[in-house]
């Protein structure tokens, strides 16, 4: 490992408008420079260079870092290899320093483990061209459309049927079978000593992550044995919740089209992407995890769900309701005619069939109340009732009353109910009003994915140092709603002096889940004449925020706690209202008509 003093050493000497000048086009704009953007494609610059910070960031597609993360990116190499030749470019000369065991041990058996997959995905891959076993596998995937080429590009294999092929190969190889089971490739035996190979007598597709090294497999049947799919298990490399198949054939295609296509299945997705549409990836036999999304969100914050049409498709894309609303993705839901799946669709309709299939898709949204009206229109005269119901409680979630009353409408219209009649109900409803409490977000500087507007503020004054020490200490992550700003806040004020507040900014910078955000707040100027104001009425708002929806729950906890005879537990709770609600009446003396519109000029 490079030293860490090292490492800043040489960050000091290079400048990053010369570094990256060198690769593209950059002209003055303010105190920033502008340039058309190296990592995805545009015809106006939003590629920003800030010679002050001594970092970049591209309004169009998010990327962005330090010096190392430019010469990393664009040069596709590694971080001490960038280091080293930087180094050597400004006179910093670059010597290795010894890790520690641990972790040396850790990084070994990584290392170990993915020499090991890349050899088990040519071992599989060899069988399935030349082992005169792997016969009705060449048949099936030549059923299945698969061509050469493909089969080739996506690594597909075969393993064989014996209870330690694999094993027998991966030891001759060289490796411990002990390794071989930590890959999760074999498996101990349970009566006796020794390990059987866990994938048999399956057509083979090696996951690979980013990086495009082989992470992991997953195996399917031919026959009618069980599982039909099987994956590997959790491993030092593997772990299925946050992996999507193929995201790393389709990183490319994902940023330049500006949406993925999320499909169920590894077949679905080689097949889009042997049709032409690269942006294809599957999630491995799982729903859809907050994981995925934070995966996906470095791409792109457009998605397309591709679920088979039956009602476990169906019910799968329900699912996903509560894990994006509030997430920020625009989501809509593509459905292939029933009868097909997207790969036989694709196949058999052609590119722009599939296309205009995308194109048509209805919102998550629209789809999920479609949904439930069509099974309540099918259904007794309860089923109806109970379909209302549900609909309504789904249209609560929206929090924009425009699109809700848009909604009544359609529904009302699509059920032959009396629109007035829907309302009457739908204002009955108990709320959920946690939701109906968040503000509506500020377009700002986070088109895709805004921030509420009081924490957009308040983040801006703190990426840009200008907060008071007795500011800072009002700044609490907890009061923050949005996991970003959550996570920004966090790291950044556990830091009590302004140097290493610095360094605790630029670690933000650099962060996979609120890197982004901190590098586009600290590049927009600031827009307000009085800074005190701005702070006190952004905070004012965001804790009034958090008070409501902790409010909220006490007294449902303290309701409950009564109605169950638990008079102490009733009594803590009440307490804690009161508390609260003091908070509240302290918070709304100050006024905030001494401010005016948060102190911006121009806002
Ligand atoms: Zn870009």
């Amino acid at each position: 490992m490079i030293p860490e003093d090292v490492i800043n050493r040489i960050r000091e000497r290079a400048d990053i408008v010369d570094i990256v000048g060198a690769h593209l086009s950059l002209t003055k704009a303010g105190q920033n420079f502008k340039g058309l953007c190296p990592f995805h494609q545009e015809k106006t610059p939003s590629f920003t260079v800030s010679p002050s910070r001594q970092t970049f960031h591209c309004f169009g597609c998010g990327e962005g870092g330090n010096v190392f993360s430019f010469l990393m990116k664009i040069d596709g190499s590694t971080f001490p290899a960038v280091v080293r030749a930087l180094g050597e470019k400004v006179g910093v000369p670059v010597e290795d320093r010894p890790v520690s065991p641990a972790v040396r041990q850790r990084m070994e058996l990584r290392e170990r483990l993915l020499a090991l997959t890349k050899v088990a995905a040519e071992r599989f891959h060899l069988n399935l061209l030349a082992d005169a076993e792997a016969e009705p596998a060449r048949n099936y995937l030549a059923s299945r459309g698969m061509t050469p080429d493909t089969i080739e590009r996506f690594d597909i294999g075969y393993s064989q049927s014996g209870w330690d092929g694999t094993l027998t190969a991966l030891t001759k190889a060289g490796f411990s079978a002990e390794d071989i089971a930590a890959a999760g490739l074999a498996i101990p035996r349970e009566q006796a000593a020794g390990f059987y190979d866990r994938f048999r007598g399956r057509v083979m597709f090696p996951i690979r992550d980013l990086q495009k090294q082989v992470i992991g497999f997953g195996g399917r049947m031919l026959d009618d044995g069980t599982p039909k799919y099987l994956n590997s298990p959790e491993t030092p490399l593997f772990s299925k919740g946050r992996i999507l198949y193929a995201l790393d054939a389709a990183r490319d295609a994902i940023t330049r089209l500006g949406y993925v296509i999320v499909v169920e299945g590894y077949f679905d997705a080689i097949a889009l992407h042997q049709a032409g549409c690269a942006n294809a990836v599957a999630t491995l036999g799982t729903a859809l995890t907050p994981e995925h999304l934070e995966l996906i969100r470095r791409f792109t914050q457009r998605v397309v769900l591709l679920f088979d049409p039956d009602s476990a498709g169906v019910r799968a894309a329900l699912r996903t309701m509560d894990l994006f609303l509030g997430s920020g993705f625009s989501v809509q839901v593509g459905s292939v005619p029933a009868g097909d799946d997207p790969d036989t669709f694709i196949r058999s309709q052609g590119p722009d069939a599939f296309a205009a299939l995308i194109k048509s898709a209805p919102s998550l949204l629209e789809f999920t109340v479609q949904a439930s009206l069509t099974a309540g229109r099918a259904g007794t005269v309860e089923d109806r009732v109970r379909c209302v119901e549900d609909v309504l409680t789904l249209l609560q979630k929206l929090s924009n009353p425009v699109e809700q009353s848009a909604a009544i409408r359609h529904v009302a219209d699509q059920l032959g109910m009396d629109e007035k009649a829907l309302l009457a109900r739908y204002k009955a409803l108990p709320r959920k009003s946690v939701k109906a409490s968040t503000p509506q977000p500020s377009a700002g500087v986070f088109e895709n994915q805004p921030l509420p507007k009081d924490e957009e503020v308040l983040l801006q004054l703190l990426v840009h140092e200008v907060l008071t020490p007795e500011m800072w200490t009002e700044v609490r992550a907890e009061d923050f709603t949005d996991t970003r700003a959550k996570r920004l806040v966090s790291l950044v004020c556990v830091a009590d002096a302004p140097h290493t507040r610095q360094q605790a900014l630029a670690q933000a910078g650099e962060d996979e889940l609120c890197g982004s955000i901190t590098r586009a707040l600290s590049m927009t100027e600031l827009p307000y004449d009085n800074i005190n104001a701005a702070f006190q009425q952004s905070l004012k708002a965001l804790k009034l925020r958090r008070i409501a929806v902790e409010l909220q729950e006490i007294k449902a906890a303290e309701a409950l706690a009564t109605k169950a005879g638990r008079d102490e537990e009733a009594r803590t709770l009440l307490v804690r209202l009161n508390v609260l609600q003091q908070e509240r009446q302290k918070l709304s003396k100050i006024n905030p008509s001494s401010y005016n519109e948060a102190g911006r000029i121009h806002a």
